[in-house]
């Protein structure tokens, strides 16, 4: 199974440490022929504007989308989720527009930059996650074939449709690894083609 981390910019090394604990080794992603060969790919938190232009230039996009149209999962944390939502409010244009949301950016930093929550995930078991904001998007609107699998006080944090998986928070900043086993699990009955 190869799991590839987008590695332009962003919180790419903590990803790798998590699918590293869960026994994978992932692929560094830089350029579109890497693309090509994965079964599944996590898109990490940072800048998206970077992150959305970096993937332009090395037409990283075109790749992703050819490999999605083909069923391969992917995993977006935070600006990670910005780059998969096919709308963002305030009229940004939408970047890889793969999962049907309406995400604004920078939301939680309207009221604090970061904070933690216990989430109940009735998808991950009895025990709550500790879910990391930092200056996290909200999910404003989810389309009728999502699934929101956790909210914070009626928000949608963390949602999937189909072989998409959204998270607005950042898993891989805790010890807690069962949303990465969650998506190796959605990667392992998927077989992309
Ligand atoms: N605010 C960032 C953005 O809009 C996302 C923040 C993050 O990934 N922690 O790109």
């Amino acid at each position: 199974m190869k799991i590839g981390v987008l590695a332009l910019q962003g919180s790419v090394e903590e990803h790798a440490r998590s699918l590293r604990r869960l026994g994978v080794e992932p692929v560094a992603v830089r350029r579109a022929e890497q693309v090509r060969e994965l079964d599944g790919l996590i898109l990490p938190g940072g800048e998206s504007t970077t992150l959305g232009k970096l993937m332009r230039l090395y037409e990283v996009d075109q790749a992703i989308r050819e490999r999605t149209a083909h069923g391969m999962p992917v995993y977006g944390t935070c600006a990670g989720m910005i780059l998969m939502a096919k709308q963002i409010s305030g009229g940004e244009a939408p970047h890889l527009a793969l999962i049907d949301l309406v995400v604004t950016r920078n939301a939680s930093g309207r009221q604090v930059d970061s904070y933690e929550r216990d989430l109940p995930v009735p998808d991950l078991g009895e025990s709550p996650f500790k879910a990391v904001f930092i200056r996290a998007p909200y999910i404003d609107d989810v389309g009728e074939d999502v699934r929101v699998l956790a909210d914070v006080d009626g928000t949608p944090v963390f949602a999937r449709e189909g072989n998409f998986l959204v998270s607005s928070f950042h898993p891989e900043l805790t010890d807690d690894d069962r949303i990465h086993e969650y998506f190796l699990n959605m990667v392992r009955s998927a077989r992309p083609n």
